[in-house]
């Protein structure tokens, strides 16, 4: 499959997503003040899941403009190829296996050393 296509159904998908919750959190609220906390309560996970749309339509932008000019694929810490299997399961990987593990195992190396 052509990854830009598959990088543009994605921008697509969180694009709506990311839309979808705009408008849920824009209406308006209940004047009846126990619907109102929980309306509140609905807002916070809302709020999250906008933020985790945005964020991945933020990486999908950067792995497409990687496409547009040409170094999309290659790990942008060693510069070594992603595999096709990571890329065809995270579209917009930024590094290769080895080093998002090495990223990965550093950060709970520090955890554990605190
Ligand atoms: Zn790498």
């Amino acid at each position: 499959m052509n990854r830009r296509e598959a990088l543009l159904g994605l921008q697509h998908e969180y694009r709506v997503r990311a839309e979808a919750i705009r408008r849920d959190l824009g209406r308006s609220h209940s004047p009846d003040f126990a619907e109102q906390a929980q309306q509140r309560q609905n807002d916070e996970v809302l709020e999250a899941l906008l933020a985790e749309a945005e964020l991945g339509l933020a990486l999908v932008n950067q792995a497409l403009a990687r496409v547009a000019d040409g170094s999309y694929g290659l790990c942008l810490k060693c510069g070594e190829p992603i595999s096709e299997a990571r890329l065809n399961a995270i579209p917009a990987a930024e590094y290769c296996l080895s080093c998002a593990g090495a990223m990965a195992g550093q950060s709970s190396q520090a955890a554990r050393l605190k």
